[in-house]
């Protein structure tokens, strides 16, 4: 019995405890199919992701061209309306002016040299069939059509009545519609005499042989505005601006530099449907259609790229290197057997994965803060031992919360997912680009490479991402602007760039946004002294540190004092006397300006009405700044000022920058009217600056065209600025508004402005702003008071 247990013993043992060499042969083989298993179905996964990012990013590609494209037209036809307009005044001015005068003004706005697709232009009036003859005594003397010719009435017939040119230009005397060429004869006419009772530009395709031209009638009314009604549009109704463009030169202006695509344009209303077509759209390839409203729409094409795995070449590289590294470990786990060692190495595999998480974002799948920072340190060690300067650029979106705020948090994700799209799309591939959080990204751009300069880079971000995006098909496109803080060349460490490049970001936002800004080593100074004086100007009105100063303003004829504006001054405890240049953005950034200009509209209306009430009848202009224009109590602050200083409204002017009208249109539209039904008038600021389209204007209410210093400046030495202030003063006569020139500091400059009619000046040539004891002794003085111009020193 004794022998028994010990030999149970012997024959229990292998299955209790297996053979250890036995045992790890298991696991390896368990683990190298694992492995394989994985990386065969990890590869296919990421082959799969890779031909969807191809796809994605092509697809941004032509997302982004056709909204470049789309850009690009729709500032073109809006540049189109503005040399009609400008027309407008010229024709309303100079009624039935002959070719010669048309050609002499044509002339000053260069509209040749400047619309490279205009082939011709010109008016086109209604004729009754009693005004024929008359008509065509004098186009017998002076024939008119936009090439030359003797009079001949194409179509021939008698009809009730005709539209014939009166005056015309052309690029090229050959083609184009001849004297005596009827407009409103036949179908082609329907459209152009519809136009005239809807007061909207008729557009159509007409091809006289030589391909397409893009024909516009623009019409326009006695006054310079559209008449309400139909009736009221006969009534008023003057006549057409005639022009025709080319559309090639258009569209391979809207598509050069993009190879392989191509592009339509389309106009469609109730009598046209024109088309115009540039470059040959690619075999099989996609396209994407925007309205440009009012009847256009763009179509651009492009090949989008294939989405499947094995049509992908970058994604069968993937998959077939995916399979064969899988299959070499395996091989390699199965050879090891060995167990611990190998398995270590596929949990090191695994967690490879995490590692990509922890290092990207998660939205954009860009690289985060951390790697960001680490590859800094990289390009820092690159830089130094090349001998090269690589630069940071911290861009950060204006006004990001808005979107978050307005548009929930979801539209917020999709605009972050495009924006990095977008700035990937932009950027070449040796750039590095990273989300540091929220709205703010960072490029990196190594110095070896650097031919291009930052500044360059950063300038084409701007403006790539100033185009809208298009964040779904039902919302409007958004528009949002970006700012950009760049650090070039070396630094201690990576953390030390980048702070850098945020305290130029920082400089760039104060400097008023939608621009960059490069660090340089007082920029942390100069931030310190904003920060203090931001702090400072919270004390001021309470400290009664602010005062007016008032420049007066002449008629430019007799040189009689009109008016004067009301300009603002800081006295500082310590640092003495700031510019207004300075301390007013302060203001408007931080929002004080409007309890700042509150106080202005107070203090000004008063002084006016004591001068009143003294006998002079000035008038006096104040100034309004933008973000004051943002709320409903400007309206109100105006009214106030009346009320307590009981000046007759009639003699405030409010002056608004011209970007400042451009910033938020609708909203402001309103404030104005109701500011203008306070019985105030209204002045257009710094006019010329801003790009703003004269049919743009219109929609304002405004009484005045200050034009900027830089044009009064510039009107001895350049013809453009000479061309520019005859328009407006030309406009301005036919709308009714009057002319003011700022800025004039020679008696060249007087000349010319009075040679150009300009109504009113303002400058240091005439007076410089003057304390308000001094207009008064010096100036407003009795025996002073007809004198005209005072010289300052
Ligand atoms: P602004 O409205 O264009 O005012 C005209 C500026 O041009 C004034 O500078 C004036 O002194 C200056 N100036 C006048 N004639 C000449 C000249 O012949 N040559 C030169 N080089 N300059 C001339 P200032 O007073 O420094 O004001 C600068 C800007 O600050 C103003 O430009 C205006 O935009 C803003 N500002 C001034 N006061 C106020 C205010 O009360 N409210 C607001 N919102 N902005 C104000
Ligand atoms: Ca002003
Ligand atoms: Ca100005």
């Amino acid at each position: 019995m004794t022998e028994r247990a010990p030999r149970e013993v012997v024959l229990h043992l292998p299955a209790v405890e297996p053979d250890p060499r036995r045992n790890h042969v298991w696991v390896a083989i368990v683990l190298a199919s694992l492995l394989l298993v994985c990386g065969v179905v990890g590869s296919v996964a990421a082959a799969r992701s890779v031909a969807n990012r191809n796809a994605e990013r092509s697809q941004d590609t032509l997302e982004l061209s056709s909204i470049e494209v789309a850009a690009t037209l729709r500032l073109a036809i809006q540049r189109q309306q503005d040399l009609a307009v400008s027309a407008t005044g010229f024709f309303l001015g100079t009624p039935y002016p002959t070719n010669d005068q048309f050609l002499a003004w044509a002339e000053t706005v260069q509209a040749l040299e400047r619309y490279p697709e205009l082939l011709g232009w010109g008016e086109v009036i209604m004729v009754t069939a009693a005004q024929l003859e008359a008509y065509m005594a004098l186009a017998a003397a002076d024939p008119a059509g936009v090439v030359l010719g003797d009079f001949e009435l194409t179509p021939p017939g008698e009809r009730p009545f005709y539209c014939l040119f009166i005056v015309g230009q052309s690029r090229d005397t050959l083609t184009g519609a001849p004297p005596g060429f009827d407009y409103c004869a036949g179908t082609a006419g329907e459209p152009i005499l519809a136009s005239r009772d809807s007061g909207q530009s008729s557009y159509q395709s007409i091809d006289a042989g030589s391909g397409a031209t893009l024909a516009v009638q623009v019409p326009f009314y006695l006054g310079g505005v559209v008449p309400a009604t139909v009736e009221e549009r006969r009534a008023a109704f003057a006549g057409w601006v005639g022009l025709g463009f080319d559309p090639e030169v258009l569209l391979d202006d809207a598509i050069q530099s993009r190879p392989g695509t191509a592009v339509a344009l389309r106009f469609h209303d109730e009598f046209s449907n024109a088309e115009f077509i540039s470059g040959q759209p690619p075999e099989g390839a996609s396209s994407m259609a925007r309205d440009l409203e009012n009847g256009w729409t763009v179509e651009t094409f492009a090949v989008v790229a294939n989405t499947g795995i094995i049509d992908d070449q970058d994604a069968r590289t993937v998959l077939l290197i995916g399979i064969a590294a899988s299959l070499i470990l395996a091989a390699l786990v199965l050879a090891l057997g060995t167990g611990r060692a190998s398995a270590l190495r596929l949990v090191g595999e695994r967690t490879g994965e995490l590692r990509h998480q922890a290092l990207h974002d998660a939205l954009t799948g860009l690289p985060n803060r951390t790697l960001i920072i680490d590859r800094i340190e990289q390009l820092l060690t690159r830089n130094r031992r090349n001998n090269t300067a690589g630069a940071a650029l911290f861009i950060d979106l204006d006004d990001f919360k808005n979107v978050n705020d307005t548009l929930g948090h979801e539209a917020g994700d999709r605009l972050l997912v495009a924006v990095s799209a977008r700035l990937t799309n932009t950027l070449r591939d040796a750039d590095t680009i990273g989300r540091m959080g929220g709205d703010e990204f960072v490029v990196l751009i190594d110095g070896a490479p650097l031919k291009v300069a930052p500044e360059l880079i950063a300038e084409r971000l701007l403006d790539v991402m100033r185009q809208p995006f298009d964040l779904d098909d039902t919302s409007m496109p958004l528009s949002i602007n970006t700012s950009i803080g760049i650090a070039i060349g070396d630094r201690d460490t990576g953390g030390d760039l980048l702070r850098d490049a945020d305290v130029a970001l920082y400089q760039a936002k104060a400097g008023g946004k939608n621009r960059y800004e490069i660090f340089y080593p007082e920029m942390q100074t100069e931030i310190s002294r904003r920060i203090e004086l931001e702090s400072d100007l919270r004390r001021a009105i309470a400290r009664n540190q602010f005062r007016l100063v008032y420049q007066p303003i002449y008629n430019l004829d007799d040189l009689a004092l009109v008016g004067v504006e009301a300009l603002l001054r800081w006295d500082h405890p310590t640092v003495g006397n700031i510019e207004p240049d300075e301390f007013i953005p302060i203001l408007e950034q931080t929002g004080q300006i409007q309890e700042v200009g509150r106080w202005v509209l107070l203090h000004a209306t008063a002084q006016m009405a004591a001068w009143h009430a003294k006998g002079n009848t000035l008038d006096i202009s104040v100034n309004v700044s933008g973000r004051q224009l943002d709320h409903d109590n400007v309206v109100e602050h105006i009214r106030e000022a009346l009320a307590a200083s009981g000046l007759d409204p009639s003699f405030l002017i409010i002056e608004v920058t011209e970007t400042a009208l451009m910033r938020n249109a609708a909203d402001t539209a309103v404030r104005l009217k109701a500011i203008k039904d306070l019985g105030v008038r209204i002045a257009v600021d710094d006019f010329g600056t801003g790009y703003s389209s004269l049919a743009y204007l219109q929609q304002f209410p405004v009484d005045c065209l200050k034009i900027d210093r830089a044009f009064t400046n510039a009107i001895t030495t350049s013809p453009e600025s000479k061309a520019l202030i005859r328009t407006l003063v030309q406009l301005g006569r036919d709308l009714g508004l009057k002319t003011l020139a700022e800025g004039v500091e020679t008696t060249g400059e007087m000349d010319h402005l009075r040679d150009e009619r300009v109504d009113e000046a303002q400058g240091f040539l005439l007076s410089r702003p003057l304390e308000a004891d001094t207009l008064e002794s010096q100036i407003l003085a009795p025996s002073r008071r007809t004198s005209g111009a005072t010289k300052q020193a």
